[in-house]
């Protein structure tokens, strides 16, 4: 797949503001805030999107999930958080790198835009 952004951040090539990191995932502070917490959990590996996913990705699927709670706990959303991953055109996916939104701090609001 071709390279984004986001390798760059995983490879420290740019700066961002990384709140948690192990062998497997990276969890950043989004740079264009759509709440007063806005992180970005994303895989290591390339993968571009949710619907590439594959049987082999189910235990990082489920550690990507274990890193949203962590890093939700970590950040004191206690009163809760909403959970987004935009797929492909439709989805609103502006970056080719599968990565899961933690947005929180305040009261959300659905249906979604
Ligand atoms: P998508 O629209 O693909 O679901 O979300 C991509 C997200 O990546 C956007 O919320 C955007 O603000 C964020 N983003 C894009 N480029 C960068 C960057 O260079 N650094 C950081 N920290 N976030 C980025």
């Amino acid at each position: 797949m071709a390279e984004t952004i986001f390798s760059k951040i995983v490879r420290k090539e740019i700066p961002a503001d990384i709140l948690y990191e192990d062998n497997l995932c990276l969890a950043f502070r989004d740079i264009n805030p759509q709440a007063p917490v806005h992180i970005l959990v994303i895989p290591k590996e390339p993968i571009a999107k949710l619907s590439d996913i594959e049987s082999k990705d189910h235990a990082l699927m489920g550690h990507l999930l274990l890193t949203v709670k962590r890093v939700a706990e970590q950040e004191g959303l206690t009163n809760g958080y909403r959970v987004v991953i935009n797929c492909n055109h439709d989805g609103g996916q502006t970056v080719d790198h599968l990565h899961l939104h933690i947005l929180g701090g305040r009261q959300m609001t659905w249906p979604p835009g």
